[in-house]
């Protein structure tokens, strides 16, 4: 039997259309949309792409966007100035800093000057100890993501061994944050799972990664999971995305595995799109959550 196509799609349309009504309600409620500050440093065209991306997705769901375009050369203690006036604005409810940022930038020290309430790609200390406490103020952007669409294909976690190959801040350890803990939000059903984690030093790989109910990847590698990586009827879910020629590929090899998984995520279209739609998510969270500071 072929897998069940995960489709990020179609999935983080349904996830905007419920965001566009709580925005709808939102305004109703104060008058103004929940509004989201980017911050772009230096003309890298992908980044470009990204931030056009978000100020869209911005748009579609009516909320406002504001872009802060620097040059290349920008110092850190531009970008340090630029955030202090961006926290302090009152109508600014989320930012982001669009990553890479040029090497002369302590991109560290710039991610760390973000306030955590306006911190929707959830990369600040305080709210990534929140999120390990189980208590988390926003979820991170792409393993929402993930969990979202587990969620609403109705794949629980609760109990089952899933993989994580990757370890990165970004996704593979606020992924294993969120999976190990009684409930993160979406419910004990869609948490308890019994994680493990691999990156570029774990001994036996395709032993780990064949023993995952759930495998989750994200290590940057194109087609890099094979057919025998991975349990018969496991569950893949592909965070990868890689530029090879004029394709984007996913770290696991997609056609290689439609005999061996039971659901699937394509790239394109699977986590690529769940990801904006969960900052969107945070960002109306942060709105609604300064409301009450
Ligand atoms: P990253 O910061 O470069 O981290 C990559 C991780 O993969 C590291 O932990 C690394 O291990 C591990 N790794 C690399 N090669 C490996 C190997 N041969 N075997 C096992 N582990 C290996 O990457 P990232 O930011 O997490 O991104 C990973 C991928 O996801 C990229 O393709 C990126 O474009 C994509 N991504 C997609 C979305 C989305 O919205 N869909 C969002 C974010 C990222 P070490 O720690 O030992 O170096």
């Amino acid at each position: 039997m072929p897998p069940i196509l995960l489709d990020g799609k179609t999935t983080a349309e349904a996830i905007r259309a419920e965001i566009r009504q709580e925005v709808v309600d939102y305004q109703a409620e104060t008058g103004c949309a929940p509004t989201l500050a980017a911050v772009l440093v230096g003309d890298d065209p992908a980044s470009q792409v990204y931030v056009r991306n978000k100020e869209r997705a911005c748009a579609d769901v009516g909320m406002h966007s504001r872009l802060s375009r620097l040059s290349d050369t920008t110092s850190t203690e531009q970008l340090l100035n630029l955030l202090s006036e961006l926290n302090a604005d009152r109508s600014v409810n989320g930012i982001l800093v669009q990553l890479p940022l040029p090497g002369q930038v302590d991109s560290q020290a710039v991610l760390d000057a973000v306030t955590p309430l306006k911190d929707v790609d959830a990369f600040a200390p305080e709210n990534v100890g929140l999120l390990a406490q189980g208590r988390p103020r926003f979820l991170p952007c792409t393993p929402h993501g993930v969990a979202q669409i587990l969620a609403r294909y109705e794949i629980e976690t609760i109990g089952k061994h899933v993989v994580i190959v990757g370890r990165s801040d970004i996704v593979g350890k606020p992924m294993a944050s969120m999976l190990m803990q009684r409930d993160y939000g979406l419910g004990p059903r869609m948490a308890n799972a019994s994680v493990t984690v691999c990156h570029s030093q774990s001994y036996g790989l395709a032993e780990l990664t064949r023993q995952a109910d759930i495998l989750i990847v994200a290590i940057g590698r194109p087609a890099f999971i094979t057919a025998d990586m991975v349990k018969p009827r496991a569950v893949v879910v592909d965070v990868g995305i890689n530029r090879v020629g004029d394709r984007l590929v996913g770290d696991v090899d997609f056609a290689a595995l439609q005999p061996v998984a039971s659901a699937i995520t394509p790239v394109p279209g699977g986590i690529g799109p769940l990801t904006i739609a969960m900052l969107l998510r945070n960002t109306l969270t942060a709105a609604q959550l300064q409301r009450q500071n």
